[in-house]
């Protein structure tokens, strides 16, 4: 028989999460918008799924959302709603636009950034914005805390640094320097509801000069895991910040990316609508005046 476990603190969770860890007979449960769907497509085909359930929606330590002169704590259980109604700096503009576009609002009510992150699609929408804010995930043991970029967090599809006796904690995100602007981009087959073929997150602070200071640019649904692209960052540092930036970005610089052809798009047709969607990123950006996320 299997067991539904709803712990109502971290450290009975972990406790609970470090008993399973040998087995790996215990699916870690937020929103379950992402389990549930893998539970019922299993069930379809006969396949058994008895593994014992841990809970983690009243453990009140995986929630909020707060700041402090370091930066901004998510909790791992903040759902796409919470974070798209928090009051939150302009540099969290993309993180606000992709949770209104996880989904319907349903999902937005239900779906977390935590499950998002460690479910590890490779089209995962929380994904681009917070690669693009310098985010770093804390992992929580018996063992103890560590803290990872996000970057060496996801390793690939479906796959993440986390140990078999971790949870995720919480995402803490860097104070960022002052007039840093944002913008999140998805292509999908239609407007509203649906998974992305590719999308972007950029992130840009200009100097006084009207310079590029610091420019963040990161990629979903292009590889096996979300990617910044460091050598168009880099060159794009020192530019003069005009929307005719937008148009020197090539395809040769986003030669890092490595798309797949699968049921959304073709390879091919990912890697122009990547191009397309960084320039209409950036052309934003440069354009629009400075947007206010709260
Ligand atoms: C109809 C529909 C539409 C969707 N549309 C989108 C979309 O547009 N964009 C998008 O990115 N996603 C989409 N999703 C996927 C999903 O809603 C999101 O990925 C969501 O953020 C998952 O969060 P959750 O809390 O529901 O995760 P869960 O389903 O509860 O968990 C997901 C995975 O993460 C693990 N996990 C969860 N929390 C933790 C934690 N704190 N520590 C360790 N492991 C943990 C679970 O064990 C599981 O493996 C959609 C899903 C559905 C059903």
């Amino acid at each position: 028989m299997t067991r539904y476990l709803r712990p109502r603190t971290l450290d009975e969770a972990l406790a609970l999460r470090a008993d399973a860890a040998g087995s790996s007979a215990l699916t870690i449960l937020a929103g379950g918008t992402d389990v549930y769907p893998v539970r019922t497509h299993r069930a379809a085909w006969f396949e058994a799924y008895n593994r014992d359930v841990l809970d983690l929606s009243a453990v009140p330590e995986l929630g909020g959302i707060s700041h402090d002169a370091h930066g901004t704590r998510i909790g791992a259980t903040a759902t796409w709603s919470a974070i798209a109604s928090a009051a939150l700096p302009p540099a969290f503009a993309a993180l606000k636009q992709a949770s209104r576009q996880v989904g319907g609002v349903q999902i937005q009510n239900r779906g977390t950034v935590g499950g998002n992150l460690c479910n590890a699609s490779p089209a995962a929408d929380g994904m681009p914005p917070l690669l693009a804010l310098d985010a770093q995930v804390e992992l929580a043991s018996l063992r103890g805390r560590r803290r990872l970029p996000l970057a060496d967090f996801v390793l690939g599809n479906r796959r993440t640094a986390l140990a078999a006796d971790e949870i995720l904690v919480a995402i803490h995100v860097p104070a960022p320097a002052e007039q840093t602007r944002s913008t999140f981009l998805k292509l999908g087959a239609r407007a509203y509801l649906v998974i992305s073929i590719a999308s972007v997150a950029a992130v840009i602070a200009t100097d006084a000069a009207g310079r590029i200071a610091s420019i963040k640019i990161a990629l979903g649904a292009c590889s096996a895991a979300p990617q910044r692209l460091a050598g168009l960052e880099a060159r794009l540092v020192g530019q003069a910040a005009t929307p005719a930036l937008a148009e020197t970005v090539s395809a040769a610089d986003l030669a890092s990316l490595s798309p797949i052809d699968d049921v959304r798009a073709s390879a091919a047709y990912r890697r122009q609508a990547a191009l397309v969607l960084v320039r209409r990123a950036l052309a934003g950006l440069l354009t629009s005046p400075l947007e206010v996320a709260a």
